[in-house]
């Protein structure tokens, strides 16, 4: 049986999810990049990218390695490079607002024998700066992922350590041996981006917008735009029609930024820790209830894309 368990202080609900398993985003990335290749796309390693000027029928990008820098055009660029979105900055899509009191992220992966987690279920702890979630990825490795208030990582001297006070206060307990982790962060999470199209160009994934880890979400989010985008990549010729930045806006509005709503309303719940204990305690008590709920949350998107008319498509 594959569950999610949550400790919330004296609660611990453990849900049942539909069946599963965790995988590593290294393990993702390989099989994403693997099947990408196979479907004829070029990858390039080590490589930033840049997004230039739009003019004679094609968006320049400037690419920049080790070994040195060159230019590319493309007749439409998908920018998905991420919560910093760094290639856009010398775009119109450069600006984006960040949440009030938006927490960071931080992940790792643990060896087995530091971990006394059970297989088999998704162990949240829910604290008052943040949560933290551990689950076993292949290998019998252990994907560890936070997302944490950063005042509450400064002030206590690192990742580790405020991961560790999150734990014991939510009442899962030790982790294991933790201190000599490496953490991967990120910026503040909460955020979004106003502007996510512009000529030949069209962002999508979290450098459109993010909310937090929680709901773990952010994967389908990402690959339903992805999905969304595929039209305009077919409708893209010599000419560049304007009525493609609108639509990509209000499909992004209306087909994902909409599936966030139940991550965001989570996010609140989050922030106020009498709240999540007693939705904790609710979950206890109707374990049915909510085990049915949660399994809705992140299941694949069922809009049928292919069958919306595109506005220049339309005579
Ligand atoms: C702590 C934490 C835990 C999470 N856990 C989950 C989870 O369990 N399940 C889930 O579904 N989601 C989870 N998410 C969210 C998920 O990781 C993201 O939503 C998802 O990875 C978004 O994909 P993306 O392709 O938009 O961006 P990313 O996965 O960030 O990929 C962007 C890529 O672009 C590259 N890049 C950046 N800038 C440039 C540049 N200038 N040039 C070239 N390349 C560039 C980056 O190196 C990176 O490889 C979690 C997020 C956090 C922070």
């Amino acid at each position: 049986m594959y569950c999610l368990q949550i400790y919330c202080g004296k609660r611990s609900p453990t849900i049942k999810l539909v069946p599963g398993r965790g995988i590593s985003r290294e393990a993702l990335d390989t099989h994403l990049v693997n099947q990408a290749c196979r479907c004829g796309a070029d990858f390039l390693q080590q490589v930033t990218a840049s997004v230039g000027t739009a003019e004679g029928g094609v968006r320049r990008l400037q690419i920049r390695s080790s070994q040195g820098a060159f230019d590319l055009e493309a007749g439409l660029v998908l920018v998905a490079d991420g919560l910093n979105g760094r290639s856009l900055t010398q775009t119109n899509c450069a600006g984006v607002e960040v949440a009030d009191r938006s927490y960071i992220g931080v992940s790792s992966i643990l060896q087995s024998d530091q971990c006394q987690a059970t297989a088999e279920t998704i162990h949240m702890s829910v604290g008052r700066q943040g949560y933290f979630g551990i689950v076993q990825v292949e290998d019998r490795k252990w994907s560890m992922a936070a997302a944490l208030n950063p005042m509450f990582v400064k002030a206590s001297g690192g990742a580790s350590d405020a991961i560790k006070v999150i734990a014991r206060e939510a009442g899962f307990g030790e982790i294991g041996k933790i201190d000599a982790v490496s953490w991967r962060g990120t910026p503040q999470l909460s955020r979004r981006r106003p502007a996510i199209a512009a000529e030949r160009m069209l962002v999508l994934g979290d450098a459109a917008g993010y909310v937090e880890p929680f709901t773990g979400e952010g994967m389908s989010w990402a690959f339903a735009a992805a999905q969304a985008v595929q039209d305009a990549s077919r409708a893209t010729g010599e000419q560049w029609d304007p009525c493609i930045e609108s639509w990509w806006t209000k499909t992004y509005r209306r087909h994902i930024a909409r599936r966030q709503r139940i991550c965001r309303i989570t996010r609140q719940v989050l922030r106020r820790p009498w709240l999540a204990s007693a939705l904790a305690c609710a979950m206890t008590t109707m374990p049915r209830s909510s085990s049915y709920l949660i399994q809705r949350v992140g299941r694949p998107s069922d809009t049928n894309f292919q069958t919306r008319l595109k506005p220049w498509g339309a005579a």
